[in-house]
């Protein structure tokens, strides 16, 4: 269970299955301790950063019957409802928007078993991430007049259970002006045990008078080594990998996933590369027909993705070849691949290796036949790599 963010239908939303921002934990769990928490928060930090996670765990926390050393219990009867994020006593506000289902005002309430949802199954993701899981992808959510009087409404109630009322608005830069007006009175003079957070990317468009009454907490981004840590541990990746990626996300945890599943597809796409071109060097009719035969059946955008990312592969091979590595944009896998591969490819032979596959690119456009494509193209290959 520790090395399990997730599990069906409910999440452990531990500080210490949080990645990384250990500075700020310490922060948040000594202010419960001292007995000092503040009663409007704002949490501010860029995307993929884990702020909105923290925000969730440090009411747990709060609201945990029995809190450890440094994290809350997971097992007490608030623990267990703040694991399906249904604790009566917390609330959350985010953008949403008209949908299919949702023809007219929208408020969060109408997409709140999708928000459990989406925080349970996957819990960093981004605005557009959160956009395209409720299906609004080309609309730009907003948080409404009606939600902020749902706010008063809500924290208008004693509360059910817990010791203090929780209310996380998720992005507060959603609101137009009316909307933030509206709250802006129960910031100031809030009801007994209501803890206000507000998580934002930026809050360049929070009114300045609703900012004046929040305590700020600036996030930074994730630690190189926290992300590469859990990119090990949690998705099973190759210490060189776990660099790679974690260097390239710069902190951000939502572009680290994203490239982890980019890079699955890319795996993919090398070693269908290899096997063709080694076919084809073979010159190996038989085993050329098999490829052929597993390619076609692939999608349309799966065999133009697969010729996109060959015509890169010998672009940056041609690179090798002209001893220019250092202007390649390549992982250690397609490196690898490359210092046997770029023997193959010479200054006669590349323009012309390059044109057949930009060919049969346009060809599968066109709606071509994939497999007489395929074809053609493979007894280019043969005569243009020679033994
Ligand atoms: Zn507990």
């Amino acid at each position: 269970m520790k090395n399990e963010l997730t599990f069906q239908g409910s999440i452990y939303m531990f500080f210490n299955e949080i990645i990384g921002q250990d500075e700020i934990k310490q922060k948040l769990i000594k202010s419960v301790k001292d007995n000092r928490i503040s009663h409007a928060q704002l949490f501010l930090g860029t995307e993929g950063c884990g702020s909105l996670l923290l925000s969730i765990a440090y009411s747990q926390y709060i609201n945990c019957y029995n809190r450890k050393e440094g994290d809350s219990c997971g097992i007490c009867p608030s623990c267990v409802k703040f694991s399906k994020l249904t604790h009566p006593d917390l609330h959350f506000v985010f953008p949403v928007t008209t949908s299919e289902k949702v023809k007219k005002d929208p408020i969060s309430e109408n997409y709140i078993s999708q928000w459990r949802e989406l925080i349970i199954n996957s819990p960093y993701f981004s605005e557009n991430q959160w956009y395209e899981y409720i299906k609004v992808e080309n609309k730009q959510g907003y948080i409404s007049v009606k939600e902020s009087n749902e706010i008063i409404r809500k924290l208008g109630y004693k509360t059910y259970e817990a010791e203090y009322k929780t209310m996380i608005i998720w992005l507060p830069e959603r609101m137009n002006p009316s909307s933030a007006n509206k709250i802006l009175k129960l910031l100031e003079e809030p009801e007994d045990k209501t803890l206000f957070i507000m998580v934002s990317e930026n809050t360049g468009p929070v009114l300045p008078t609703i900012l004046s009454r929040l305590q700020i907490t600036k996030l930074a981004k994730i630690e190189k080594q926290s992300i590469e840590k859990s990119l090990i541990n949690k998705y099973s990746l190759s210490p060189s990998e776990a660099e790679d990626i974690a260097g390239i996300a710069n902190g951000n945890m939502v572009k680290a996933l994203s490239l982890i599943q980019l890079k699955g597809e890319t795996s993919l796409n090398l070693s269908k590369f290899r096997e063709f071109m080694l076919s084809c060097y073979k010159h190996d009719l038989p085993e050329i027909q098999n490829w052929i035969d597993n390619m076609s059946g692939q999608g349309r955008e799966k065999i133009k993705d697969f010729l996109e990312f060959s015509l890169r592969i010998i672009r940056e091979n041609l690179m090798i070849n002209q001893e220019l590595p250092e202007i390649t944009y390549m992982d250690q896998e397609e490196k690898d691949f490359s210092l046997k591969f770029s023997k193959f490819i010479n200054l006669t032979n590349v323009y012309a290796i390059y044109e057949e596959f930009n060919n049969a690119y346009n060809y599968i456009e066109s709606n071509a036949n994939n497999k007489i494509v395929f074809f053609d193209l493979a007894l280019k290959i043969f005569s243009l790599i020679k033994k």
